[in-house]
This record gives C-alpha cells, sequence and structure tokens, in this order.
C-alpha cells in the first residue's frame, strides 16, 4: 500500500486535469469525476485546509438574518465531531461517533465522502489513480472549478437505505448525552444545507429569544428543540418566543414561523396534537412542526424549497399530518415506512 506523502495544512491538493466535464455527485452512490477528454476517476479527498465537510465558513456562522440577537460561533458541521483532519490534512471519520446523519457527505464540494452500506458510517476517498498537484497556490479557486462541475443529484434512495439511516440518527440522538445540542446541530445543517441563515443561541443565554432562528424569504423561523417526544415543554418555549420577538424585537406576528422540532411524533393519543391545535384556533400562531426524520431526509436533499414548505407543509395536528407527504417529496419515498421513522404518530 502506498502511504501518502506527509503535506502541510495549509496547502490541499487539487486534481491535475485542466478542467472537469458535467459529472454528479449525491449522499447515495460514490461520485466519479469526469475529465474533459472523458477519463474517469474515483473521487479522491482533496485535504482542504478549510475541511468543508467538518466546518462551517465564517459567512455560515455569522449569518445575517435582520435582527440582533447573541449567538453561538460553533461552527462544527458534524453533531458529533467525527470528522478530524489527519496529520497528511485528508479528512477521517470516526466511526464510532458518526451516526450517519449524511451532513459531512452533503457539505464535501466535490463527493470524496459517500455513503453506500445501510447501517454503515460514510466511506471516504483517500486516494485514487487521479493526478494529483501535491500543493498549488489557488487551491480554492481550483476546488471550486471541480465543484461547480459536480452538481448536487437527489439520487432516488432505496427505502431500506433511508430506514438504516434514518434508524442510526435516531439511535445516536437517544443514547447521546446531550440530545438537544445535536438536534440543534442536526437543524442549523439541514436549513444550511438548504440555503436558509440559521442562527444558534449562546447556550446559557437566557434573553435570546429562541434556541435557533432562521430566515427565508419571507419568514423569520422560531426554533425550539424537544428532545423527549412526550413532553409538550417546546410549545410553551415556542409561545415565550413568540411573545418575545414580537414585543422586544419589533416582529410582525404575521411574519413569525414557530417550528417545532421533535426526535419523532408521539403516539396519536399525546395531547401534543391538541395542544396545538389550541395554540391555533386561540392565539392564532400555527406551529410547524419537523422531526429527526425529516432533517436526515433534507441533509440527503438540499434542493428542500423551506420558504414553500412552511406555507404548505410542515403541520401536524389530529386530523392532520402532512410529514409523510412532505418526506415523499423530498426522498420519492411514499407511504408505508412513516410510523417506522418516527413521521406518523405510533398506535
Ligand atoms: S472530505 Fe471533501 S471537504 Fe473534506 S477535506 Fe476531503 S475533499 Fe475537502
Ligand atoms: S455522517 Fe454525520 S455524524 Fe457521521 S461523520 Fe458525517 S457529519 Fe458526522
Amino acid at each position: 500500500v502506498r502511504v501518502p506523502p506527509r503535506r502541510s495544512r495549509a496547502a490541499g491538493r487539487t486534481p491535475d486535469v485542466p478542467d472537469w466535464a458535467a459529472s454528479e455527485r449525491s449522499n447515495h452512490r460514490p461520485t466519479v469525476w469526469v475529465s474533459q477528454d472523458g477519463a474517469q476517476y474515483a473521487a479522491v479527498c482533496l485535504a482542504c485546509p478549510d475541511l468543508p465537510c467538518a466546518r462551517l465558513a465564517e459567512s455560515e456562522v455569522t449569518a445575517d438574518l435582520g435582527i440582533e440577537t447573541s449567538h453561538t460561533p460553533n461552527a462544527e458541521a458534524c453533531p458529533t465531531s467525527a470528522v478530524q483532519q489527519s496529520d497528511d490534512g485528508l479528512a477521517s471519520i470516526d466511526g464510532d461517533l458518526c451516526i450517519q446523519c449524511g451532513v459531512c457527505v452533503t457539505r464535501c464540494p466535490v463527493g470524496a465522502i459517500w455513503t453506500d452500506e445501510p447501517g454503515q458510517p460514510p466511506m471516504l476517498s483517500e486516494r485514487s489513480d487521479v493526478p494529483i498537484q501535491p500543493e498549488v497556490t489557488d487551491f480554492a479557486v481550483a476546488r471550486e472549478r471541480l465543484s461547480r462541475s459536480l452538481p448536487y443529484a437527489a439520487c432516488p434512495i432505496e427505502p431500506g437505505t433511508m430506514i438504516a439511516q434514518c434508524e442510526a440518527v435516531l439511535y445516536g440522538v437517544r443514547r447521546s448525552a446531550d440530545p438537544g445540542a445535536l438536534i440543534r446541530a442536526l437543524v442549523r445543517n439541514a436549513l444550511q444545507a438548504a440555503g436558509v441563515p440559521v442562527q444558534l443561541k449562546n447556550m446559557g443565554d437566557n434573553s435570546a429569544p429562541c434556541e435557533v432562528l432562521a430566515r427565508t424569504p419571507s419568514a423569520l423561523l422560531a426554533i425550539e428543540i424537544q428532545p423527549s417526544r412526550d413532553e409538550i415543554s417546546g410549545v410553551r418555549r415556542l409561545l415565550a418566543a413568540a411573545a418575545r420577538l414580537e414585543s422586544r424585537y419589533g416582529m410582525a406576528r404575521d411574519e413569525l414561523v414557530p417550528l417545532l422540532v421533535l426526535e419523532s411524533l408521539p403516539n396519536s393519543r399525546a395531547g401534543l396534537y391538541e395542544l396545538l391545535e389550541d395554540v391555533e384556533s386561540r392565539l392564532g400562531l400555527h406551529v410547524r412542526v419537523l422531526t429527526v426524520a425529516m432533517l436526515v431526509a433534507m441533509v440527503n436533499n438540499p434542493s428542500a424549497d423551506v420558504d414553500s414548505a412552511i406555507k404548505t407543509g410542515w403541520r401536524v395536528s389530529r386530523t392532520d399530518n402532512t410529514l409523510p407527504r412532505d418526506f415523499a417529496e423530498l426522498t420519492g419515498i411514499e407511504g408505508g415506512i412513516a410510523p417506522l421513522i418516527g413521521i406518523a404518530p405510533a398506535k
């Protein structure tokens, strides 16, 4: 086995091919780079100095939502810190920490990480037969050029693969010492993958309006996380957030969209559904609902249109649940798996 030479962390390396023909990357199959002369190469890790598979860029961390609040500068993309940079600059994934959420796959701009085996952490291509320039001065430009030729494709996902991925993430959330923090990172990453700017509140900052804020073209999303599906505390916190945003930040009620993020939907007799209906009919606040499986689906398909979704979907009540339909729009998977992954209430 050829051991790659050690290289400076500041360098990165780029494929030594002048330009690239169109090709595709996705969460669920290995990416192939195609050069202009038709040669094909397995995608390989470029040892990016900024490690976008694991770290958010400054512009992503300091998103401008048009509202002044303090927010955390946490820049970790992987919700469990499973992606690290090895001494030679290549990314490496700790399979014991990985919960298989797919965030790192989506964030690698050149498709060097992928998942193709249900229930297994993503794979990382370390080397292939592609000619590599060990160091280039315009690394960012060269990577951008390669990335532009690799648009993201929401390729069809086998239902079995999708179930395994959702189960792995739910298992990771349930055994986590801090499930709320893990879901918060997933919320941030799923929305950012869809091009929605997000801010997380500074932990311990009791004056912050809510746990997560996000801005779509038509709305400010006030988001609270409720890891336990059998509680209703998340709805109470959303009411407080709405009151704060209206009274202290001057937000108009019709611009505000409260969003409750649950691990999964509680059973159909839970008080949550009735409470959501009361909040809407008595207070005029229509709370949207997402679950962990919906976040996984969004990570798998970053072309999600969040602005449309909050107008027509993400709705849960005793008589209506759009999550199976919303999930099908993102993944192409219809029907039967909804109760298995927590997007339909357990009986
Ligand atoms: S896995 Fe992708 S984003 Fe991460 S260092 Fe390698 S090429 Fe860069
Ligand atoms: S799949 Fe998710 S948990 Fe696993 S390494 Fe990637 S970002 Fe981290």
